[in-house]
């Protein structure tokens, strides 16, 4: 465990920080098509809460500053994205009890698609964050283990997979959360969670770019 670690995930929720915020009326316009028009305010105002804990999440080890950082959301953010995001960020921060390496990072990644998809009931094809994090998570596996490929570079292959999978997400009816009441009517638009987590993940790129 390395205070570097926790350094790194300051300097990653300062970049989602202003990424959501920059995004905040895009991601609420994408809700008012197919929701009900807040998913932009509630992840602004869940990782603004995160941000306030900067200096106590300074003094933690990684894994407990990142389960942390999961409970805020959970009692900040509300909605279905509070407890999905929150709730499984919590769960997975457990593999980082001995800081970040390609396996743990992997094993992060893994234990919050598993979470994820346990809480929420989604499958991939059911137009919700579940078709960005499942082809980013099994992208990232694939490139660590079978390709052999520095984290950095595997997760620049996760966030592609991420971003094809949020335009997947268009031509789909919704199945899971409140565009499943639409029907048809959800096709055409993509889905505000999927392009959520695609920013998330664009910043942890960026982080471990830096
Ligand atoms: P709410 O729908 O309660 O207003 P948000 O608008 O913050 O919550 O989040 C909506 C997003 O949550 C959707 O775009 C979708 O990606 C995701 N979502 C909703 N229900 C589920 C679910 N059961 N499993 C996975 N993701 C879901
Ligand atoms: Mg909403
Ligand atoms: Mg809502």
């Amino acid at each position: 465990m390395s205070e570097s670690d926790t350094e790194a995930l300051l300097d990653a929720i300062e970049r989602i920080d202003e990424r959501l915020h920059d995004e905040q009326d895009y991601l609420t316009e994408l809700d008012s098509r197919i929701g009900d028009a807040d998913h932009g305010n509630n992840l602004a105002r869940g990782i603004s809460a995160v941000s306030e804990k900067r200096d106590d999440l300074a003094e933690m080890a990684l894994d407990e500053a990142v389960k942390t950082v999961g409970t805020t959301l959970v009692s900040e953010v509300g909605g279905a994205a509070g407890p999905l995001y929150g709730g499984s960020i919590m769960s997975a921060s457990q593999e980082l009890d001995g800081g970040l390496d390609a396996e743990s990072a992997l094993a992060f990644a893994e234990a919050y698609r598993e979470k994820l998809t346990e809480r929420g009931g989604a499958r991939p094809g059911d137009k919700t964050m579940v078709d960005a994090v499942t082809p980013a998570v099994h992208t990232f596996q694939r490139a660590i283990e079978e390709d052999d490929l520095p984290p950095v570079d595997a997760l620049a292959k996760a966030v592609d997979a991420a971003r094809r999978g949020v335009a997947y997400t268009v031509p789909l009816r919704a199945s899971k959360g409140r565009a499943s009441y639409l029907g048809l009517r959800a096709v055409g638009h993509r889905d505000p969670g999927a392009t959520s987590t695609l920013f998330v993940l664009e910043e942890l790129l960026a982080t471990a770019e830096a």
